[in-house]
């Protein structure tokens, strides 16, 4: 199939492209580079740098490519961020994606699959997390993206467009092979500081809340290979091709582990100590976090396969110690 993939430069879109040339498929990019890397593209594939908020340009891309489907990252997704300006969230995740929709309506394209994520579910009554269960964000991000979530319902039931929205979990590691990993500015994710704390970058990993009603009092969450990720992008796809009904699927290995479980396997996985503060909650965090992803497992026959926490961990350990400044500089 011909595949645009929005966002493509960036952590899972990146990751994703190289799945997709795997299977075969025709891979354009659209990407912004506004916080993706031009380096996590591979030489083969095309980029083209736009905005997807531009929907005349975007239509002219599709039809010009006979987009069969559109795979859609472009988005901002750091929580933290999403609280303290909220406008660049809905600016560029709901008015963008809206936009992309439109773009993708006039051009007739037939599937998209849209890169969604568990904070639609709030904090949960109960856990795992079903996708049958009320949905509820406590953050801007997981509300921008449970809007986006229903436009493509929405448009879905109007137009005729198929689609799956995949709910994502934790996001982490590394291609296997230390090509590609993740890189954002500024960094928030846990994984990515904890290693840049064992690599000396930084002074020290905070925790951010020690008093959540968890056994160790930190925060639950569910930790996904990015590869493995990438796996279910490609399933879907040939499950929609097939004739799949649009719908929802989680992406979790259905295993939780706290923040302080995550920074012993990094102490054990990289054989460095460093130094660990506890620090106050972060606004919007829900405390327990788990997928139970055995839809997409039943339906499209997915695996993880490399996320184990020790596996992520060596694999973004692979990536970050020999791109200690990320894409700019490799050392
Ligand atoms: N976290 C932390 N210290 C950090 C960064 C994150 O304690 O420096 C915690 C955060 O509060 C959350 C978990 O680690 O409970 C995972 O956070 P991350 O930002 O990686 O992903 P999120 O769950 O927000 O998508």
């Amino acid at each position: 199939m011909n595949v645009l993939v929005t966002g493509g430069a960036g952590y899972i879109g990146s990751h994703t492209v190289r799945a997709l040339l795997a299977q075969g498929h025709q891979v354009t990019v659209l990407d912004n580079l506004s916080r993706g890397h031009r380096d996590a593209v591979p030489q083969q594939v095309r980029l083209i740098i736009e905005d997807i908020h531009h929907i005349d340009k975007v239509r002219r891309i599709l039809e010009t490519a006979h987009i069969d489907a559109v795979m859609h990252f472009a988005a901002h997704s750091q929580v933290g961020e999403s609280m303290e300006n909220p406008t660049i969230y809905y600016d560029n995740n709901v008015v963008g994606s809206y936009c992309l929709l439109e773009a993708v309506r006039q051009a007739g394209v037939k599937y998209m699959v849209f890169s969604s994520t568990a904070a639609v579910y709030g904090e949960p009554e109960k856990t795992p997390i079903t996708e049958d269960m009320p949905y509820c964000p406590t953050n801007v991000y997981g509300q921008t993206k449970l809007m986006i979530e229903n436009m493509l319902a929405q448009f879905s039931r109007a137009y005729g467009l198929k689609y799956v929205a995949l709910r994502y979990f934790n996001a982490a590691g590394a291609a296997a092979d230390g090509s590609i990993g993740e890189d954002h500015t500024p960094e928030t994710h846990l994984i990515p500081l904890i290693l840049q704390t064992a690599l000396g970058l930084r002074k020290s990993i905070k925790i951010f809340g020690t008093d959540y009603p968890t056994p160790d009092g930190t925060c639950i969450r569910d930790y996904i290979h990015v590869t493995d990720l990438a796996d279910a992008h490609c399933r879907v796809l040939s499950y929609l091709a097939q004739g799949g009904v649009s719908q929802y699927f989680n992406l979790g290995s259905q295993h939780g582990f706290s923040v302080r479980d995550m920074i012993e396997t990094a102490k054990q996985v990289t054989g460095r100590d460093f130094l660990v503060e506890e620090a106050p909650r972060r606004a919007g965090d829900p405390a327990v976090l788990v997928a139970a992803s055995g839809k997409i497992r039943e339906i499209t026959g997915w695996q993880p396969i490399r996320s184990s926490v020790e596996t992520i961990i060596a694999d973004a350990w692979n990536w970050h110690s020999h791109h200690r400044s990320g894409y700019d500089v490799s050392q």
